[in-house]
């Protein structure tokens, strides 16, 4: 076992001693028998959250009402929740109503696909009531129970069909597949930032040519915020030969890129994603950085307005997509030798302009720096105070007085 495993058997011992049942569920036992790192440990028990809480000193009360408790032990915290199923799900998304229950299988049918409805006993004993170990071993992800029915209780299940055929590098199972496609249209009944995660972890994913092709086939992408009548670019994306964005920064910036959109358009795009204002700020710089590559070439003033996060994103997008650079580090590097990186950088102020140079204060102030400002980075003057004094004097003031 996984030593996150080790350090959790006390506790699965703990409520076994008391004569409760109690397993590691989810994708923590999925991704072990794949002999993948995992991060969180999820145990499921036959114990209600009255009965675990009297069982540990400390305990949180992380998600109760779904049975759902943390038990801190040693500087670590097992999130423990009881078997439960679902039922009633009126709007395709949440159920109405969670009910505990003393029987594992129960528990474990309400689960969305086969490889997540797999249990581990402490003693490394595997509980596979819906043949996950052989989906895991085919790589196959499939619905467990009939998938219809599992879609329409929760549409979310879909991305995360998709989702995991991109992180796993699996195929999804004939029927379950056919199931997503019927049931395309429920997608639009789920929160958008729940859909973005999904495609986000997707898009990162080792495959995410498998998970956009099958959102394209099924027609779930028609259901994501503008990306109907985008077929064509997306499938650009998934063909892709070395497609592989590093972070969240990247996915939408190849997104925006293979969907041609302008900058205005990408802000209006990623805020419909729901997105992190930070996050559109930087697709937006790779975006910029992309396009540079591939009409009009990338400049240093450009690069100036960029951060080496930006460029270095910018220079995947542009590479992804087959613009180059051949050498994937030419424009951090022309960055790192720009005499100046920020505005900050720049050796004189409007104050020494106004003080030293006379300038009245006012716009000219601003567009004079500006002015200079570019004169360094394009390295027509040193950026020292007395040769921008005199650079000011000669090229800028003198020129301004004869035109
Ligand atoms: P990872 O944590 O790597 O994203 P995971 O499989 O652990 O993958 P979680 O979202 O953490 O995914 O959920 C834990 C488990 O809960 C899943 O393995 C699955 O058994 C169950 N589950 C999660 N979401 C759903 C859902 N929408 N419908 C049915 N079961 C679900
Ligand atoms: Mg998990």
């Amino acid at each position: 076992l996984p030593q996150e495993f080790v350090g959790a058997q006390p506790i699965l011992a703990t409520l076994e001693a008391a004569g409760y049942e109690a397993y590691f569920v989810g994708g923590s036992v999925r991704d072990t028998i794949l002999g993948k790192p995992i991060h969180d440990v999820d145990i499921a028990t036959s114990a209600y959250p009255e009965e675990v809480k009297a069982l540990f000193k400390r305990t949180v009360d992380t998600g109760i009402e779904h049975g759902t408790v943390m038990i801190l032990d040693h500087g670590n915290g097992y999130e423990t929740t009881t078997f439960r199923t679902e039922s009633g799900y009126q709007d395709y998304r949440r159920p109405d109503k969670v009910t505990f229950v003393r029987h594992l299988e129960d528990d474990l049918k309400r689960r969305d696909f086969t490889i997540n409805a797999l249990a581990l006993r402490q003693d490394g004993e595997v509980i596979d009531l819906f043949d996950g170990l052989s989906d895991l071993k085919a790589g196959v992800i499939r619905a467990v129970g009939d998938p219809e029915a599992r879609f329409g209780e929760d549409a979310l299940r879909m991305m995360r069909a998709v989702r995991f055929a991109s992180q796993l590098n699996f195929n999804i199972e004939a029927k379950t597949l056919a199931a997503i496609h019927t049931h395309a249209h429920l997608l639009s009944q789920i929160a958008v930032e729940r859909i973005h995660d999904e495609f986000v972890r997707m898009m990162l994913g080792t495959a995410a040519y498998r998970g956009l092709t099958v959102m394209i086939q099924t027609t779930l992408a028609d259901y994501c915020p503008g990306l109907v009548g985008h077929t064509i670019d997306l499938s650009t994306i998934a063909t892709v030969p070395e497609l592989a964005p590093k972070n969240e920064v990247e996915v939408w910036a190849m997104v925006a890129f293979h969907l041609g959109l302008s900058y205005p358009d990408t802000v209006e795009f990623l805020q419909a994603w729901k997105t992190a204002n930070h996050i559109i700020k930087s697709a937006n710089q790779a975006l910029h950085l992309a396009y540079a590559q591939q009409y009009h070439g990338v400049t240093k003033q450009l690069l100036f307005a960029m951060t080496p996060d930006t460029i270095a994103a910018g220079t995947n997008v542009a590479r992804m997509s087959g613009y180059g650079p051949d050498d994937p580090n030419e424009w951090l590097t022309l960055y790192n030798a720009l005499p100046i990186q920020d505005p900050h950088d720049l050796a004189v102020s409007g104050a020494d302009l106004i003080k030293k140079m006379g300038l009245t204060p006012g716009p000219a102030v601003g567009e004079t720096l500006q002015k200079v400002q570019n004169a360094v980075i394009d390295g027509k003057v040193n950026n020292d105070v007395d040769a921008l004094l005199k650079y000011v004097q000669e090229k800028i003031l003198t020129t301004d007085d004869a035109s």
